[in-house]
Formats: structure tokens, sequence, C-alpha cells
């Protein structure tokens, strides 16, 4: 009795596995079919300098409108595509898709180049960094689009520089391309602030948890941050800013650059491409 209950519970397990391997399988396939039906898209969120307000450049955004399903959150797919090898496809798609797009606004302003000259940020997952074709992936990108490597930043989480040496020198040698690293939602790995004078980055990106956070030990830990991001000589990205009194106190505590929805929120490339213009023309980018 005991041993076939036993066995029917293995098979409801069983049944259940295999339900989430093949849905796995399934939205893998998805992902892959979306990348070359042109599913895909790119939104761009302004960065700001919070001392003169001005747009120094965009954060690239991936954004799939699933055929029939809708939009799916990078958060929903990403994890997926990092659990195989998609996740090289699908930063490709975008190191290529933003370095284009950058490149293009720039040609087609009729003053030039602004001033400062807009950069884009693109994320890149700790898989792909691992994996030594993205130091080619990354100057492949540069070289089809014709976009000064200055421009490009590539934006790596925390948890990727801790726990992988390759990772790490994969940074270095990226940086020897003259693109510049950022390490994306500082505060939620485990890097102590200490750590970052090692690290083969310029950016810090302030974690929006802290950004949002109204306990005073958060506050100072991001005065803290800033500090020691200075110190060491990196510039310091608060993330999700949503609130008029969170850039208030960014800006008391010197942080450089800002970025959320109280300022700007994703947009697609026409209305990024038209923001760029009218701050072009206004003589602010
Ligand atoms: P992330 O790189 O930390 O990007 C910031 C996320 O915060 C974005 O979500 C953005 O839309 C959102 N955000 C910006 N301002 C605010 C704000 O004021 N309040 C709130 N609540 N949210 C704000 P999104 O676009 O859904 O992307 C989520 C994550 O997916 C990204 O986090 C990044 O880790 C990943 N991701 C997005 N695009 C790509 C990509 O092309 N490649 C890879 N590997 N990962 C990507
Ligand atoms: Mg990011
Ligand atoms: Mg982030
Ligand atoms: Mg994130």
């Amino acid at each position: 009795r005991a041993k076939a209950s036993g066995r029917g519970r293995a098979e409801v397990f069983d049944e259940t596995l295999r339900r989430q391997l093949q849905q796995r399988a399934e939205l893998e396939a998805a992902i892959a079919a979306g990348l070359v039906n042109g599913e895909m898209q790119v939104a761009y969120q302004p960065v700001i300098d919070v001392a003169s307000d001005r747009i120094i450049g965009y954060e690239a955004l991936i954004r799939w409108e699933r055929p029939g399903i809708g939009l799916v959150p990078p958060d929903e797919f990403i994890p997926v595509a990092e659990g195989s090898r998609l996740i090289g496809d699908v930063d490709r798609w975008m190191l290529h898709a933003a370095t284009q797009q950058l490149a293009q606004w720039r040609a087609e302003s009729p003053a030039g180049p602004g001033d400062p000259d807009p950069t884009i940020a693109v994320n890149i997952s700790g898989r792909h960094l691992a994996d030594p074709r993205v130091i080619t992936d990354v100057a492949d990108a540069l070289a089809a689009s014709g976009l000064p490597a200055r421009l490009l930043t590539l934006e790596v989480t925390e948890t990727v520089l801790v726990d992988d040496p390759l990772a790490y020198d994969h940074l270095t040698e990226l940086r020897a391309l003259g693109v510049s690293i950022a390490i994306d939602d500082f505060g939620t790995g485990y890097t102590s602030i200490g750590q970052l004078r090692n690290m083969p980055v310029d950016t810090l990106k302030i974690d929006r948890s802290f950004v949002a956070s109204t306990e005073p030990a958060h506050r100072e830990l991001v005065a803290l941050m800033i500090r020691a991001a200075h110190t060491f000589g990196l510039t310091v990205v608060a993330e999700g800013v949503e609130e008029p009194a969170q850039l208030a106190r960014l800006k008391a505590q010197d942080c450089d650059q800002a970025q959320g929805f109280l300022l700007y929120r994703p947009m697609g490339a026409p209305e990024a491409g038209a923001l760029l213009r009218r701050t072009e023309a206004a003589g602010s980018v």
C-alpha cells in the first residue's frame, strides 16, 4: 500500500517536472524565434546629470512583444535565456541594436554630436560575461555600428564579479576596447564598498531599493557609497528615482547621475530620438 502511494506521488512529481521542462523548452524556442522574427525591441531610458538636469545618455532595455500574448517583461524571459546559450543571442542582438541606433542618431544630428556626446548603456548577463566570446561580441557591435567605444557602457551585476574570476578578466579586456563598465544593482549582492577599489569598473549604479528606502541607515549607506565611489574615481548613478525628495537628497549627497520614473520612463526609439533632437536644439545634450 505504502509502496503504491509512494509510486503514485513519484508519478505526479514526474509529470509536474516533465510539464515544467516542456514549458521551459517552449519558452526557449519562442525567445529564439522572437529574436529572428523581429519581436524584440529596445526601450531607452534617459539618464540625467544630477547637477545640470541634462540628459547624458540612455540605458537600453529589451522589450519582447510576443505574438498573441503581448509584452513579456525581461524579468520573465531573461532568466530563462540565462539558463541556456540563448542569452548570448539576446545580448548580441541588443548590443547590435543599441549601438546601431545611437550611431544613427549621431549621424542624423544636424548640429553634429552633442555636448556631452550621448552614451548608451547595455546590460550584459553574467553567463555571457563569463564566456570569452563576449569580447568579440562587443568589438563586433562597435565595428558594425561605427560607434566610438567611449560612448558604450556595459552594465553587469555585482554578483557576477564576486563569483567568477574569469568574468573579472573579461571586464579588463573589454575596458581595453575603450568601453566603460558599470556595476548594476549595487548594494543587493555581497560586494563590500572597499572591494570597489580593485574592480575594473568605471561606474556604480546604486540599486533602486536603497534609493527608495526611508530608513535612515540606508540613507547613510547611500551617502557612504557615493563618497567611497568618488574616492575610487567612479561615477555614481542612482537607479529608480521616483520622488522629488529622493532626487533632492541625491543631489545633496553629490550623486552624479540619476534615472527613474520621476525623470523619464523607458521609451521607444522614435520618442527617444525626438527627445535627443529637442535637447540638442535647446543646447542641453
Ligand atoms: P536593470 O538593468 O536594473 O534595469 C532597470 C529596471 O528598472 C528596468 O526594468 C527599468 O524599466 C526599471 N526602472 C527604471 N526606473 C524605474 C523607477 O523609477 N521605478 C521602478 N519601479 N522601476 C524603474 P526592466 O526594463 O523591466 O528590466 C529589468 C531587468 O532586466 C534589468 O534591470 C536588467 O537586469 C534585465 N534586462 C533588461 N534588458 C536586458 C538586456 O538587453 N540584456 C540583459 N542581459 N538583461 C536585460
Ligand atoms: Mg541595467
Ligand atoms: Mg539596475
Ligand atoms: Mg536589475
